[in-house]
């Protein structure tokens, strides 16, 4: 069989809505540009709260990184909490380690509350050293973290890592039993179904074109401009992530879109699969181009990685694909002939101090920058956002440190450093 070159969670989900039918309203409270989860969390909420949403998505729901994803609900955020530490001082990691804990409640709550089908379970995460001096500085996290914030995480030294991984190859593990798992796109379907049940309008194959300042009726306001007609809002949220483009130009000098790639095998032998990933847990390796690894719910291992630093071409994906088949071998000698039956890519939204941030940007509101732990995020800052537009006094971590753009400036959406920074973090995986 050849490789499926698109998301396998695609073929398990529907995604599309209302389609081109679904017109562009001329006018509503609020439009949210992208259907993602930031989106679509605030879209359900605001919708909730009473108020007329008009949902502006270029494509279809759920069709960027939304869906492609690993599905892994992390606690955490991409910088370690030493590192946050260092970047934004004791108070703020607090708040920001916090938010990233009651994202995972949040995205829990809402797949109770919409009773949405889509396998979220509370697995727990294993991280895996990559090198010896890796597994030291687990245990250092593990030491604060316990210190700080009053949680426990577990140290899985080498001897006893074949209860958690069937691969030899690591150097110890850190368990954190507070993370989950779900299928991505059935999660993206069942968060526009509930923002359609509470009566948002979701507009595919509405790609926004510009947002201007207009006054209407008296009262002040936006003209959205997308290739299907215009709608006047009272405000507009932009969710656009890794996908942000022109006709937001000053976020998208502060998003760096970043390709991530993911392949997944045929269905395993339930033994084999149970001999890989024990407890069913999501899994990811301490290295900065790192792998990360789960099985699917019917069984398959669904690898993914950085492996080209590039979003999403058909070129990259095949390059990916041959790249994650041979390192998912290197991971698990076990799966040398399994056949890989899909590949694919999608864009992760870093910024230049790989913090999320959220806030409001020439009167426009925005939520994005999640570098890969966006599940949960997005969600969650999605639905802080719309409750921040409903008129409630929201005090965000992420938006009370400045939204940096690249030092001097130098870059306006096409991002022509990501080959030195490749090279840096292969350097960096190389020598720590
Ligand atoms: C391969 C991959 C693996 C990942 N794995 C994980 C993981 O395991 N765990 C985790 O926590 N995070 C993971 N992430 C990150 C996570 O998927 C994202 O952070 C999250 O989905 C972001 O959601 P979002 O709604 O902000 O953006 P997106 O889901 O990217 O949605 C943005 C939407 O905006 C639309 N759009 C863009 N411009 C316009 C416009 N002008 N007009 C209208 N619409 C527009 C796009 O079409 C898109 O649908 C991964 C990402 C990728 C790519």
């Amino acid at each position: 069989m050849s490789i499926q070159e698109k998301p396998y969670w695609w073929d398990t989900a529907r995604l599309e809505t209302d389609g081109p039918a679904m017109p562009v309203p001329e006018r509503a409270d609020i439009a949210v540009v992208g259907a993602g989860y930031t989106g679509l969390a605030a879209a359900r909420e605001l919708a909730r709260r009473g108020a007329r949403v008009a949902v502006l998505e270029a494509e279809t729901t759920g069709w960027g990184a939304s869906s492609r994803n690993g599905g892994m609900v992390l606690t955490g955020l991409k910088l370690s909490v030493a590192e946050l530490r260092a970047k934004v001082g004791r108070e703020l990691t607090a708040e920001m380690y916090n938010a990233s804990m009651e994202s995972i409640d949040c995205v829990e709550r809402v797949v109770q509350e919409e009773k949405i089908d889509c396998t979220f379970s509370r697995c727990g995460h294993l991280e895996v050293a990559s090198k010896p001096g890796h597994y030291r500085r687990m245990a250092e996290w593990a030491e604060g973290t316990a210190r700080e914030f009053g949680r426990e995480v577990r140290l899985v030294p080498r001897e006893a890592l074949a209860s958690e991984i069937g691969s030899r190859i690591y150097f110890g593990g850190l368990v954190d039993e507070g993370s989950g798992g779900l299928n991505p796109a059935r999660y993206a379907a069942g968060l526009a179904d509930a923002a359609k049940r509470a009566g948002a309008a979701i507009c595919e194959h509405a790609r926004v074109e510009s947002i201007e300042r207009a006054a209407r009726d008296g009262a002040a306001g936006f003209r959205v401009t997308t290739v299907r007609g215009q709608v006047w809002a009272r405000e507009v949220l932009v969710a656009t992530s890794g996908y942000t483009g022109g006709a937001t130009p000053e976020l998208r000098r502060r998003v760096v879109p970043i390709g991530s790639y993911i392949i997944a095998t045929e269905p395993l032998p339930a033994a084999l699969a149970a001999e890989l990933v024990p407890r069913g847990r999501m899994i990811f390796d301490s290295k900065h181009f790192l792998h990360y690894f789960r099985l699917t719910p019917d069984g398959r291992m669904l690898f993914g990685g950085r492996a080209a630093f590039f979003p999403e071409t058909q070129d990259t994906i095949r390059k990916s694909a041959a790249i994650l088949r041979c390192d998912m071998v290197r991971v698990y000698p076990q799966l040398a002939s399994a056949t890989v039956e899909y590949a694919w890519g999608g864009t992760l939204d870093f910024t230049f101090d790989m913090l999320p941030h959220a806030g409001t940007m020439d009167g426009v509101r925005f939520a994005m920058g999640y570098a890969g732990h966006g599940v949960a995020m997005a969600t969650y800052l999605g639905m802080k956002m719309a409750a921040a537009m409903a008129g409630e006094d929201v005090s965000l971590p992420f938006g009370r440190v400045p939204f940096p753009t690249a030092p001097l400036g130098l870059y306006w959406g096409r991002p022509w450093f990501l080959p030195l920074a490749s090279l840096w973090y292969r350097f960096l995986d190389w020598v720590q």
